[in-house]
Parts: C-alpha cells; structure tokens; sequence
C-alpha cells in the first residue's frame, strides 16, 4: 500500500490517495478545490481504479470537488451528520471565502463510529470524531499503521472551533479518547500542512497532552 499527499485549491487542503497497485485499486481521503482533477491524474499514472472518496468532515475545502466524483459513479462516504452540509452546501456559506462557488454533492454511503470495511484491499476503521465540526471522523488504518485526520489534530496543533458546531472541550475529548488511543508510531495525515505521529502529538501538541 502507498499513500500519496495531493496538497490542492486555496487553503492547500492536503487530499490523499491510497493506492494497491498489486489489486490495481485505489481509495481517495476528501475531495477539496481541484482534488478531483489531481486524483484521478494520480489514479491514470498508476493505472488503479478509484473506488471510493473518504471524507473527514463537511467543509467546502474538502468537499467542494465532491459533485465531481459523483459524476463519474466514484463511490462517497461520510458520517451521517456530515451529509446535510454536503448536499446542501449553502448550509457551509458562512464558512467560505470570496470567489469560492459552492457546490452540492452526494454522499452515496454513510458510515459511523467503529464501523470497520475493506476499501481498494486495505482495511478501514471509523472513528467519530466531533469537535471541529459535525460529522467529522478519522479513518484509521491498522494495517498501515496510520490514520486521516482531517482537521482535527494536526502536526502541533488542533481544529479551529469557531465554524458552526464546533466546540473545543469535545474536541479535546476527540483527540484524547480516538486519537490518542492508537498506538504511537501511528502517522498522522491532516487535512492541512505535515504528516505527524500520535507519540510527538501526545507529548508536544500545545493543545492537548497527556
Ligand atoms: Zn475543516
């Protein structure tokens, strides 16, 4: 399994692609401005099939690209709370930025807490993750020994929580009871900047420590 970081659009909201390049698949974390274009580029290069977008939470800057995705039949998962602001994406007005034209995407499958799947032949837990914004979940996987974060923890920092329904005490409990609880050599993938660990998180993030 190999993981690429498509950093894209105004914010540099980091995308991921998981490739199996052995099963000739291929799965995507969030769908931000220009996402699209830059995965399915990364997807011909390897010659793998996408077969899913996993998105971490509802912000037009991992979601935006999502109507994309959907036209071509990519599957897209997201938490059930997460899926009013995906397909009603005025509900995310008040969180975007001048020239940015919001689009309503679809989410084809919910998934939610501790629910576990294979995806592209690699295995994929859930975790929810509130806090920075409704319907945010990691996904961890176990077998690669890392998990997406989305804009809930990144390398020395946390989400911000001033976006409608965030709030920073269920944030903090979010990344001491999902995050903080994978081993320590787990690699963190944010949606924003550099990759981390949970063992230099838990012992330096200025925001949460243990
Ligand atoms: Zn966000």
């Amino acid at each position: 399994m190999d993981i690429e970081i498509l950093p894209a659009g105004p914010l540099q909201t980091n995308s991921y692609l998981i490739l199996n390049k052995e099963k000739g698949e291929a799965a995507a974390v969030d769908a931000g401005p220009e996402a699209f274009d830059l995965i399915k580029e990364e997807c011909q290069k390897n010659s793998v099939e996408l077969k899913a977008v996993l998105i971490t939470h509802p912000h037009w800057d991992h979601t935006l690209d999502v109507h994309k995705f959907n036209t071509e039949g990519v599957e897209v998962l997201a938490h059930k709370d997460a899926v009013s602001w995906i397909e009603d994406a005025s509900l995310q007005e008040s969180m975007s930025m001048p020239g940015i034209e919001l689009k309503n995407g679809s989410v084809t499958r919910t998934v939610g807490h501790d629910e576990a799947f294979d995806l592209a032949g690699v295995r994929v837990e859930v975790r929810d993750t509130p806090g920075h914004c409704p319907g945010s979940v990691v996904f961890y996987l176990p077998d690669g020994g890392c998990c997406f974060t989305g804009d809930v923890i990144f390398d020395g920092s946390v989400g911000r929580t001033d976006f409608p329904g965030g709030d920073m005490d269920v944030l903090k409990k979010s990344i001491l009871n999902q995050i903080y609880t994978l081993p320590d050599e787990t690699i963190l993938y944010p949606g924003h900047g550099s990759s981390t660990l949970v063992g230099k998180e838990k012992i330096s993030n200025p925001f949460v420590t243990v």
